[in-house]
């Protein structure tokens, strides 16, 4: 019989026809958005299904699971971040979990120095300015920035993506890197010239651009706090492309009001997809809805690499990308 397949939203089409091409029998959510716990518990129940390809909007916990039923062998996350899946559940019922890491590295990475630059020069704000009509001629001290280059980058979370953003930093923008990682890399400090600092705290005051590139823990929640921030220079800028979280939303917000930073660039939110409203009132914040990786190239690659981890896993063999083993 063939493996039948929940797909939880529309994904790019190569994801897809790769699963078809595989045989499989497939269900794709109809919904135009997220589907509510209800409704996606709803879904599983209808049907019996061998695996389901879900997404980081969709929070799957023991009950979800439990909907699945006992013949889902697998929950495929079409994300490089899982903390939207409890692996410990997942463990006790035997589910494997895989995810999407690598194919959107470079382009997560791409995104990062996007908002470094963008926030540093100020681009969103002369947009709004520009666009209301206020330019009324060149100025010495208009809309003045703070250049990237030669600048000091404090990278927290020196994985794939930190790597790739320090990289672009050393050769685009003779930027000195220093980093933050449980695990130190002193081939990655030989080949750029970067230092370690093995405490949070010793990174922060020394650093002109600080972006955080971990995965949301319970260790990283709230990993920058009002502490933290008056760590900072205030002459800095904070960047978050990693999950929302771990920014203390409202000590950010105090910081920004306070000057105590001087901006910061947010692809991801606490409790997204709602902001704290007062951060939008704010120059000198920048704001893009988590879409980091969102290229063309790269959600087709993340959809072909989700279907692939579901297509070996559901034949028996070890698909590429586990973050949980099952029983399969
Ligand atoms: P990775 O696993 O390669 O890198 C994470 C790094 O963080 C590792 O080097 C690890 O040692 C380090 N780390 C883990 N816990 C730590 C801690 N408590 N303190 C310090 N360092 C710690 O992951 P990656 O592929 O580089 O992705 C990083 C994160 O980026 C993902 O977990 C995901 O949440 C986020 N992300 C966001 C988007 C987006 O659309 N905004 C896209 C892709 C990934």
């Amino acid at each position: 019989m063939a493996n039948k397949v929940f797909v939880t939203r529309k994904i790019p089409d190569s994801g897809i026809a790769l699963l078809k091409a595989a045989g499989f029998e497939l269900v794709v959510s109809e919904k135009d958005g997220v589907l509510t716990k209800d409704e996606l518990m709803g879904a599983l129940k209808k049907e019996k299904y061998d695996g389901v390809l879900c997404l980081l909007t969709d929070h799957i916990d023991d009950e979800v699971f439990n909907a699945a039923g006992k013949q889902c062998k697998i929950f495929a996350n079409y994300a490089v971040g899982f903390d939207n899946i409890d692996l410990k559940a997942a463990r006790t019922r035997n589910i494997m979990v895989t995810n999407t890491p690598g194919v959107l590295t470079e382009t997560v990475a791409e995104h990062t120095f996007a908002l470094m630059l963008a926030i540093a020069h100020r681009v969103a704000e002369a947009d709004r300015f520009t666009r209301a009509g206020k330019y009324k001629g060149w100025g010495p001290m208009l809309l003045l920035g703070s250049d990237v280059f030669g600048k000091t980058l404090g990278i927290i979370g020196l994985g794939r993506i930190g790597a790739r953003v320090a990289h672009h930093a050393v050769r685009g923008f003779d930027m000195k890197v220093l980093y933050y990682d449980v695990q130190r890399n002193e081939n990655f400090e030989r080949e750029y010239g970067a230092a370690y600092r093995d405490r949070i705290e010793t990174l922060l005051p020394d650093a002109d651009f600080v972006s955080i590139h971990v995965p949301l823990l319970e260790s990283t929640k709230h990993l920058m706090n009002d502490l933290r921030f008056g760590m900072m220079r205030n002459t800095a800028y904070l960047i978050n492309t990693s999950r929302g979280p771990i920014v203390d939303e409202q000590a950010l917000l105090r910081a920004l009001r306070a000057g105590t930073i001087k901006g910061a660039a947010l692809d991801v939110f606490e409790n997204e997809p709602a902001i704290e409203p007062l951060l939008l009132e704010l120059d000198s914040i920048l704001l893009t809805p988590h879409i980091a990786s969102g290229t063309i190239e790269t959600r087709e690659k993340m959809a072909r690499l989700a279907a692939n981890n579901l297509i070996e896993a559901l034949a028996g063999r070890v698909p590429p990308n586990i973050v949980q083993a099952g029983s399969s």
